[in-house]
């Protein structure tokens, strides 16, 4: 028992310092290899420089396995100054904290409404990845391309290929809140009939704000 409360309150003290931690980029330690005579080259398609094509090799993670595109972040590390790990297990990857701002629905009133909750709970972007992808692989929560492709969070995926899918996890992760931990004003809102497929919730403040769309469509026509 006594382990949890000191846990809690450790936790509580650093908590922007480990918020820090969802903005670096992972350093990565370039793998000494030198190219062999007719060596093919792929571009990174994040800092367009050319790196040996070792791609056979699954543990070089050049090739995101949704898109197919090459990416040199896993492999000796990206040099691109905004680029926060263009590539990487989708377990690893550092979406930053920049995605939250529009990470539910691309609506910008219900992704403040987890920014608020996790401050609360004082839980970083990553902390909240981290349980997002146990959930994957449980099966409680799903994304568009474990349906499509059979995605877990071992697979090799890029930035905008793990954002993409880290949408989904999120709008799970932000359903599952409880009604008693969202503020009073959030709660009392009516459901959109259009729920979380309603368009207008992207580009009108004040409908987003006035009804909730963390749910179902109950409406076609
Ligand atoms: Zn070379
Ligand atoms: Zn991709
Ligand atoms: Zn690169
Ligand atoms: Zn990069
Ligand atoms: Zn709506």
């Amino acid at each position: 028992m006594n382990y949890h409360i000191l846990e809690s309150s450790f936790y509580c003290l650093d908590f922007e310092e480990r918020k820090k931690k969802d903005d670096m980029k992972p350093e990565v330690v370039a793998p000494q290899y030198v190219c062999v005579v007719n060596q093919n080259h792929i571009l990174c398609q994040c800092c367009l420089q050319p790196m040996p094509d070792r791609r056979t090799l699954p543990e070089t993670r050049q090739q995101c396995c949704l898109c197919l595109r090459s990416f040199c972040h896993v492999y000796w590390g990206c040099k691109k100054a905004e680029c926060l790990g263009c590539i990487g297990r989708f377990k690893d990857m550092n979406l930053g904290r920049k995605c939250l701002v529009n990470l539910i629905l691309e609506n910008p009133y219900e992704s403040e409404i987890l920014q608020n909750y996790l401050e609360e709970k004082k839980m970083t972007l990553n902390e909240m990845r981290d349980i997002c992808m146990q959930k994957l692989d449980e099966g409680t929560y799903k994304c568009i391309d474990q349906r499509r492709l059979n995605l877990t969070s071992e697979r090799t995926v890029c930035y905008p290929c793990a954002l993409r899918n880290f949408k989904d996890l999120a709008y799970s992760f932000r359903s599952d809140i409880k009604k008693e931990d969202l503020p009073e004003a959030v709660r009392r809102r009516n459901d959109c009939y259009w729920g979380k497929n309603c368009r207008t919730q992207k580009n009108k403040p004040h409908h987003a704000q006035n009804f909730n769309h963390v749910c179902e469509q109950t409406r076609t026509s």
